[in-house]
């Protein structure tokens, strides 16, 4: 675990990947943030949760896409924790479509919501932890930012890009003690893959060498590990959970 602040602030942790994550650094010892953008219910009752298992909690409504409200996000993070010591940039969607047929405003909204809410995220995050001296930045990419993807161009952009970010705010950070790095989950069962038709998630899963979908939790182990003491000499690095669907 990092030194000082005990706060970690996750991204989009009201379902899926994120909910994981936040309940698995509860478990770890961090009190947690959990930002969400529209569905205040899941969020709530994952405060519950987190607060049933003796950690504290802050929930923060913002669209982290935009850089006022990720701004408003971090600094209330700060405030009731006195600073942060593990951002985790979760958020994210899709907008799958052909390249032929994809909008404009489909490959914005993934671009935005994937890539640039890291940014925002880290933007405002990084004084707060460069003065602590101290901070773990995990990024949540997908093995479709490594491999590229048919149907999927905006995404793997928006992930590549993710990949991109990590590895340049490694190296520019590094010297105050902070570190960035990315994991990179392959195929999770939660409400984005559900959203998928059923012949293209028995045809992914035919991808999978280890032979199964991937849980919440999987990844949430992860960033367990990337935000915990094991990990102090390693940034800049993507840690595929996929399965071997990358190999
Ligand atoms: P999910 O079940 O669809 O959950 C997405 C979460 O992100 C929700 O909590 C949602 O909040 C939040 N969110 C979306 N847009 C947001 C915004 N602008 N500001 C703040 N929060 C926002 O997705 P998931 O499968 O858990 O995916 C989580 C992350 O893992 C994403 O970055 C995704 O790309 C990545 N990933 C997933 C898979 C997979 O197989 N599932 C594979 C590789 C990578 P609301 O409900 O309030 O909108």
């Amino acid at each position: 675990m990092s030194s000082g602040s005990r706060c970690a602030v996750v991204t989009g942790a009201s379902r899926g990947i994120g909910r994981g994550i936040a309940l698995a650094l509860a478990a770890q010892g961090w009190d947690i943030v959990i930002n969400y953008r529209s569905q205040s219910a899941p969020a709530q009752e994952l405060a519950q949760q987190i607060e049933a298992m003796g950690r504290k909690t802050l929930l923060v409504q913002a669209d982290v896409s935009r850089f006022d409200e990720a701004k408003a996000l971090i600094d209330q993070a700060a405030a009731a924790f006195g600073g942060i010591g593990v951002l985790v940039n979760n958020a994210g969607i899709t907008r799958d479509g052909l390249l032929a047929r994809m909008s404009e405003e489909d490959y914005d909204q993934v671009l935005d919501v994937n890539l640039k809410s890291a940014f925002n995220c880290i933007r405002h995050a990084t004084p707060i932890m460069m003065k602590q001296r101290a901070g773990r930045i995990i990024n949540i990419t997908s093995v479709v930012g490594i491999t590229g993807n048919a149907g999927q161009a905006n995404y793997a952009a928006s992930k590549a890009g993710v990949i991109g970010l990590t590895k340049s705010a490694a190296r520019e950070l590094a010297r105050r003690g902070i570190t960035v790095n990315a994991v990179a989950p392959g195929y999770i069962a939660t409400d984005m893959t559900q959203a998928m038709p059923e012949a293209a998630r028995e045809k992914v899963m035919e991808t999978i060498p280890l032979g199964r979908a991937g849980t919440a939790e999987d990844v949430a182990g992860a960033v367990c590990f990337l935000a915990g003491p094991a990990a102090s000499y390693i940034t800049g690095v993507v840690l595929r959970v996929d399965g071997g669907m990358a190999i």
